[in-house]
């Protein structure tokens, strides 16, 4: 993309608080489309206002129940829909993820989100999915998790266990959707969002960059999301991590200035949402990932595999960190 300097820019650029009232489309695409420098001084002085920007947040995420998904999402290796070669595995044993998430805290992990490959979970897996929340809880973590679609009943079961976070990914624009999932519409993920936030649950809800999508579409998602009643308090960014076997394998990926205007739009329009680099860190630079933290991302997965995808290790976040002087945040004490 080209982007042109807009006569609101300069306006713009020395404005930090957030936008008033709900986002239009053709707001965010001025935005996003401001020259680079202002976009990101823009974004940046958003995120010093609302965060500690030297501070990280790290969650560590397991995959508690791998593969054979019923659904189609054409990113992702776990689908049943594509010859990925991955290996289908049975709900983990809820000792086996609490170990984990002991090992998850002793290295510095502040929440710990779980992830079932579900189009929604059966309500017979529903006691082991409450002992694992109420377990990692007890470990003075935060909670995530990803069960797929929700009913408020399962929300509220969720919720009374202690649930801190549940992460639902719109993953796109309502325009787009279709083009990636079939066996789910835009309008069921908006429900299960709004099941969760109901019951009182935060929300951690965003997309995945270089799908083949235009920026139009990355826009609007973000639209959507700050847009919603409550906007997600957890925001992950995506880079695609095309999977050999998935109909996105040949996708072209995202021009890595693209990605960095994505979380910086991200940070300007939900102020106080952390902005999560999630997966597709490996197959970016250090320098686009210290762009991004100056654009207003404020966390990432800690750990070598993400689900079922690569991740850099923790050897590499440290070195990384330490160039950069970034710092983890610690967790706040519950009140
Ligand atoms: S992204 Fe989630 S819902 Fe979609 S196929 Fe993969 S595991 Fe299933």
């Amino acid at each position: 993309m080209t982007p042109s300097p807009s006569a609101n820019s300069m306006q713009e650029t020395k404005s930090s608080s957030a936008p008033s009232g709900p986002t239009t489309q053709a707001d965010a695409q001025i935005i996003y489309n401001l020259p680079f420098n202002d976009l990101l001084y823009r974004a940046h002085g958003i995120h010093r206002a609302n965060f500690d920007p030297n501070a990280v947040q790290m969650s560590r995420l397991l995959s508690v129940k791998t593969g054979g998904c019923a659904e189609d999402c054409g990113y992702c290796s776990q689908s049943a829909h594509y010859p990925t070669g991955l290996k289908a595995s049975k709900l983990l044993e809820v000792e086996r993820v609490l170990a984990e998430a002991r090992k998850a805290k002793e290295c510095g992990a502040t929440r710990y989100c779980m992830g079932a490959a579900w189009r929604s979970p059966k309500d017979r897996d529903m006691d082991a999915i409450i002992a694992m929340v109420e377990g990692v809880r007890a470990l003075g973590m935060e909670t995530c998790m990803t069960l797929g679609m929700l009913t408020p009943q399962q929300s509220a079961r969720l919720a009374d266990a202690g649930l801190d976070y549940y992460n639902h990914n719109i993953d796109t624009s309502e325009r787009f959707y279709s083009e990636i999932i079939t066996t789910r519409s835009f309008a069921d993920r908006l429900e299960t969002l709004a099941n969760v936030r109901e019951a009182g649950i935060k929300v951690c809800a965003g997309g995945i960059l270089g799908m083949g999508e235009t920026a139009e579409d990355r826009i609007s998602m973000l639209v959507t999301l700050a847009n919603l009643p409550t906007p997600p308090e957890s925001v992950p960014i995506n880079m695609l991590i095309p999977i050999p076997g998935s109909r996105l394998a040949n996708a072209q990926p995202i021009d890595p200035i693209d990605f960095v205007r994505t979380v910086a739009l991200a940070r300007i329009l939900m102020p106080t949402s952390y902005v999560r680099l999630s997966a597709g860190r490996t197959d970016m630079s250090d320098e686009t990932q210290a762009l991004c933290f100056f654009a207003g991302a404020n966390s990432i997965f800690v750990g070598e595999t993400l689900l079922t995808a690569d991740n850099p290790g923790e050897d590499q976040d440290a070195a990384l960190f330490r160039r950069l002087g970034l710092n983890a945040q610690q967790l706040e004490q519950p009140e």
